[in-house]
């Protein structure tokens, strides 16, 4: 045995990698790396009809993209199903199992006899009926009549110091004896859980709320396997901000949809991090060394997190300013490409040039497509007007016209193309027109960027150049007169 922790993440690979599987992960994840533990990846491929190679892919991939490595080799829950089926039936031979032949039909019909009593009447298995004498076992046995392999559910109460519920308690009569190994061999989805668990000796069980009413099925089977208990925690669920539970009428649930909008991954794992976790006092924003520093299971929160849009994007913008210009040029470049802004080897030739733009969009931009949108004016020859802002600030064409002529001449006779330069130049212009002089920068952004929100104006003529700029203030004026 070992002291080390060992957590784990156990997807079902029925679909995507949903925001809600990315929130356990990186709690397993950040927890494991925090206490120098093992976090590995169990994909729970049992449910043969469900289960793809393109979700188990999908999920990968999210995984890597937000930078949840995993150690050990993955674990295929459909690999291990003799285990499974050697535990059942070692349950079966030490009598905390027992064979049931009821078939199908039989138990079809049962349920329907008794839900057909009316609401209120629940089909229960009864013991009395379906644990037959031994004798009678023997001879369906040597029968071959196929049979299903029963959890014998013992008399008291279940119950386990929940490391987010504290003490949760079931009392067992509530609970029927369950089935650990159908007819056709193939475990159900508590025995494969406990089996496997054990099997990886998990020391920590962190998933969320949906499964507490597993658990007490899961310690019978532990105890009855006579295995140590792992210690539980379970997470809160995710709502939208409606208060209901999330779904995909609340939009994106998929990681990969997130990063396709241009979340970075730092700002989708800080912001997963808080759904279900606080770190105590007023600290938001984190990178992933400070999320693992900070992470402790103390300050898991028992009540539902709120899954709000609006403020995975305002993380976002806080990751853009905050992360290395290296790694924000790292994520922008291949939605640049895309975009067909630059070509992989404008990105490397220009490449100073173009960290600079991006050092100085990054600040008023909230996510990579912001970054992309803001950046296409310098990386085009031609711009687009954006219709608000050519209303806002060219409201007076004739004017407009005169004060970017005005501005036109004040650049070109710049003695040089410096920001000093030009802000003197600019704001001596404006105060021989008695004018302030965001009276003129607002209508030459709009020329020079085709946007009403740019860096400084200063800023945008440097990285435009003065060729490009006067060609730029040339056009809006043909276009105002
Ligand atoms: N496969 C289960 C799920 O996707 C998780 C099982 C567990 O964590 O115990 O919900």
């Amino acid at each position: 045995m070992t002291d080390t922790p060992r957590l784990r993440f156990a997807p079902s690979p029925t679909g995507y990698l949903h925001v809600g599987g990315a929130r356990t992960a990186l709690f397993n994840w950040l927890y494991a790396r925090k206490v120098g533990g093992q976090f590995l990846l169990r994909v729970e491929d049992t449910d043969k009809a469900r289960s793809t190679d393109e979700s188990t892919a999908a999920i990968f991939e999210g995984l890597r993209w937000l930078g949840l490595d995993w150690d050990e080799e993955v674990v295929y829950q459909g690999s291990h199903e003799a285990r499974h089926a050697a535990d059942a039936r070692r349950l079966l031979a030490s009598g905390h199992a027992y064979c049931d032949f009821t078939t199908q039909a039989e138990l079809q019909a049962q349920r329907a006899a008794v839900e057909a009593k009316g609401p209120g009447h629940a089909f229960r298995v009864d013991r009395a009926k379906v644990d037959l004498p031994k004798a009678d076992v023997e001879a369906r046995l040597a029968r071959g009549e196929p049979y299903a392999i029963r959890f014998r559910v013992p008399d008291g109460t279940t119950e386990w110091k929940d490391l987010v519920h504290e003490r949760i308690a079931f009392p067992n009569k509530d609970i029927e004896d369950f089935i650990i190994l159908r007819s056709d061999g193939s475990p159900v989805y508590n025995l494969a859980v406990v089996s496997d668990d054990i099997a990886m000796r998990i020391t920590l069980v962190m998933r969320g709320d949906d499964h507490i009413s597993n658990t007490p099925k899961q310690i019978l089977l532990y105890r009855a396997l006579g295995a140590a208990l792992p210690t539980f925690a379970h997470l809160p669920m995710i709502h939208g901000t409606d208060g209901k539970k999330l779904s995909k009428r609340h939009g994106a649930t998929a990681v990969a949809d997130w990063q396709h909008v241009g979340i970075l991954p730092s700002a989708m794992c800080n912001f997963l991090a808080l759904l279900g976790w606080s770190p105590g006092g007023d600290i938001e924003v984190m990178l992933h060394e400070e999320l693992i520093a900070r992470f402790d299971t103390a300050g898991l929160l028992k009540k539902a997190a709120v899954f709000d849009p609006k403020k995975l994007e305002w993380m976002n913008g806080q990751h853009l300013s905050r992360l290395p210009m290296t790694e924000v040029a790292l994520r922008v470049r291949p939605a640049l490409i895309a975009a067909g802004l630059v070509s992989d080897a404008e990105f490397e030739s220009r490449h100073e040039w173009i960290v600079k733009l991006l050092d100085l969009l990054r600040v008023r931009a909230r996510t990579i497509d912001d970054i992309v949108r803001q950046a296409t004016p310098y990386l085009r020859e031609e711009i687009a007007y954006d219709p608000d802002a050519v209303a806002k600030q060219w409201k007076d064409r004739a004017s407009t016209a005169e004060l970017l002529t005005a501005a036109r001449g004040a650049i070109d006779a710049m003695p040089a193309w410096t920001v000093d330069a030009m802000e003197a130049s600019l704001r001596a212009l404006a105060e021989s027109k008695g004018i302030q002089a965001g009276k003129i920068f607002q209508p030459l952004r709009v020329a020079l960027t085709g946007l009403g929100v740019s860096p400084g104006i200063f800023e945008v003529l440097d990285l435009l150049g003065k060729e490009r700029s006067l060609r730029r203030i040339d056009t809006a004026i043909s276009l105002l007169i």
